[in-house]
């Protein structure tokens, strides 16, 4: 997270790239060790849960403004898609403390539990 801000310089990073970071992380992680992905390659199904994901926040209509996050209303993500990374975030959430600060995540959490509710 440091490593990013550090390497634009100029500008912020947005919560929309946070969380496409933290998407994949997680479906690398849970896709890593339940479909033995190797060499950061994703399976078919998880490439396009990925693609999928990063589609659904370059659209969410709270953008940049995320102020309210933990109460999102929409929960867009279509029933099959968040099935899968209900999955994913089942099995990548409590790992995820190992890699990363809770309080780099804590925020971004809540909002994904929100998301797909
Ligand atoms: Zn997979």
């Amino acid at each position: 997270m440091y490593e990013m801000v550090m390497h634009r310089k100029t500008t912020k990073i947005s919560g929309i790239e946070v969380e496409k970071r933290t998407v994949e992380f997680m479906i690398r992680l849970y896709c890593g060790n339940k479909h033995h992905a190797t060499d950061g390659c994703l399976c078919p199904e998880c490439r396009s849960l990925l693609e999928y994901a990063f589609r659904r926040l370059d659209k969410c209509r709270y953008g940049e403004t995320k102020s309210s996050c933990t109460r999102c209303p929409v929960h867009c993500y279509a029933p099959y898609r968040r099935e899968h990374i209900r999955r994913v975030m089942r099995y990548a959430g409590p790992r995820m403390i190992w890699y990363h600060p809770m309080q780099a995540i804590g925020h971004l959490w809540d909002f994904l539990l929100a998301r797909i509710g």
